[in-house]
């Protein structure tokens, strides 16, 4: 007997190939039957008038941490993912040893804007090695879970202080190889380094004082198990971005191998930075090399309160420096001295107009109710002054919980972006999900592919939008028997209604260990989602099922 049917769905089945209507058998996991399905099982859905596709997949995510408290990752399974990347950037918390676990909260503190307090509130510290690490989330896992390992924390377990500073001597090299030998027999999907990031003391992370020697004895023991290398780099720039595309073809080439690199934004000022990016991804792709830009579905939109430190204002020296050292006192003393005021208010002019458009999101205070959904400049005006001393006084008023919106800061030109997202040469992703929690809301990118780009924009079919999440993703992972809805495929399904999914507003929540808040968004028209044969989500509310998979596994 089956385990499960989902009946009378329109089947959009990975592949690309035209839905067609009929049923999915499932059973032990794996989907047993496609068609007509005559059996009964313990448990049947009714899909009729719904999409039956693959589980969408998430290849760039920094969950991590959140996998220690929430199996589920929340809210990814109810955007209709079942399978996510977390690791990316240089950036894994394993393996790691007890003397680093600081550094390494200190890097996602400053990278991922992770605040401190979770960790030290939702985090048991009680693995070291990657294996440990993956025994202790698969205790309580919903989602599947396909781990990168940092190259930072590679380099911090073998050189301890000295990855700060310097490259690997030969004796270390072999260390750092029989290390991520052992992660990926242990069941990492590969290796991810980042040639931009900086660490909670604005130096650059380990990963970057590594030379093109220490990367490519990396990337020869990936090749030995054929797995991935994602790579961050100079994303603002293009012409340093063609050069890293040029040494990932390298790489990939001489090691037989898949890479990735993430973001690429579409910068709305400069429209030739995108062509030269892609004309050179063609070129090494008619060469045979596999070098993966990843493009997100979302347009740029960042929150920020001067509370935390705000990636808007990483620019912006005299800012930065504030937010990122200075106590909430110390803060405000900078905000009411008037020399330091006049020296922050110009810094910021240099950004031209751009503070104008920011929107008040959030104040404590009654008194500035009023003022919510306003821009700055329509505030400034009623209060007859400057919309840059507007946000600092606000600030003031607020005792530093006035929260303002920048939306609209890249990757809104939806005719570049749609072509992008349906040229086969692009790989979809790059959400970020799990990261940047008080910036914006990394969840919701798939529901907005769908809304946007399929039914408003008609980028993509809806099979073409459904393939490039599903088996696009998992053939570039390589993770196998995943992301098709064939016979003995994993059961990995998300069933939605074509004409409503879409990504819900974004909205301010607590719910991060330490009392913390983080932006979400619901997802809309997703019916049901099935990970490893078994329900976890279905009609709003999550199941207790704990199926989830490492992928690829040990
Ligand atoms: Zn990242």
């Amino acid at each position: 007997m089956l385990d499960l049917i989902i009946r009378n769905g329109t089947i959009v089945d990975g592949t690309g190939m035209p839905g067609f209507t009929g049923d999915i058998g499932i059973k032990d996991g794996k989907i047993a039957l496609t068609g007509s399905i005559l059996e009964t099982a313990a448990e049947e859905i009714d899909a009729s008038g719904k999409i039956v596709s693959p589980g969408f997949i998430d290849p760039h995510t920094h969950f991590d941490a959140q996998l220690l408290w929430d199996g589920r990752a929340k809210p990814a399974i109810e955007h209709g993912i079942t399978t996510i990347v977390p690791g990316n950037c240089s950036l894994s918390l394993a393996p790691l040893k007890a003397e680093h676990r600081m550094k390494l909260v200190g890097m996602f503190n400053q990278i991922e804007e992770m605040p401190i307090k979770a960790f030290e509130e939702g985090v048991e510290w009680d693995w070291e090695t990657f294996d440990e690490f993956l025994t202790r989330i698969k205790k309580d896992l919903t989602i599947n879970v396909a781990p990168l390992v940092g190259h930072s924390v590679l380099r911090l377990w073998v050189m301890g202080d000295a990855s700060m500073h310097r490259t690997a001597d030969e004796e270390e090299l072999s260390q750092m190889q029989d290390l991520l030998r052992e992660c990926l027999r242990n069941g990492a999907i590969g290796l991810s380094t980042s040639f931009i990031d900086m660490d909670e003391t604005l130096q650059p992370v380990p990963s970057r004082y590594a030379d093109q020697k220490e990367l490519g004895a990396l990337c020869e023991v990936l090749s030995e198990f054929n797995r991935m290398l994602q790579i961050v780099h100079e994303f603002y720039d293009a012409d340093v971005t063609v050069a890293r595309i040029d040494q990932l073809a390298e790489i990939s080439l001489k090691y037989k191998i898949t890479t990735t690199f993430s973001p690429l934004f579409v910068n709305s000022t400069d429209n030739d930075a995108v062509s030269k990016v892609m004309a050179r991804v063609d070129e090494q792709f008619e060469r045979g090399a596999r070098v993966w830009p990843q493009v997100q579905t979302r347009p740029i939109d960042i929150s920020f309160s001067f509370e935390v430190p705000s990636l808007l204002f990483i620019r912006l020296p005299s800012w930065y420096q504030i937010m990122r050292f200075g106590t909430h006192d110390e803060t405000v003393a900078a905000f009411k001295d008037e020399d330091k005021r006049k020296q922050l208010v110009a810094e910021a002019q240099s950004m031209g107009p751009l503070w104008d458009k920011l929107v008040l999101r959030q104040v404590a205070s009654d008194a500035n109710q009023q003022y919510v959904g306003k821009t700055l400049a329509e505030i400034a005006a009623s209060r007859n002054t400057g919309t840059i001393d507007t946000m600092i006084d606000l600030s003031l008023e607020e005792d530093l919980q006035a929260h303002f919106l920048a939306s609209n800061m890249g990757h809104n030109d939806n005719d570049v972006v749609g072509s992008l997202l349906a040229n086969p040469r692009v790989h979809l992703g790059a959400s970020d999900g799990g990261a940047h929690i008080l910036s914006f809301a990394t969840y919701g990118d798939t529901g907005y592919l769908f809304s946007q780009f399929v039914r408003n924009c008609k980028s993509l079919s809806l099979e073409q939008a459904v393939k490039k999440i599903t088996l696009d993703t998992a053939n570039i992972w390589g993770m196998e028997g995943r992301g098709v809805l064939q016979k003995g495929y994993m059961a990995d399904i998300t069933i939605f209604d074509a004409e409503k999914i879409a990504r819900g507003d974004e909205y301010y929540t607590q719910d991060v260990p330490g009392d913390g808040y983080r932006y979400v968004r619901d997802g809309i028209g997703i019916d049901a989602v099935i990970i490893g044969g078994e329900v976890a989500y279905q009609n709003g509310e999550y199941t207790d099922s704990t199926n989830g998979a490492i992928i690829p596994g040990a």
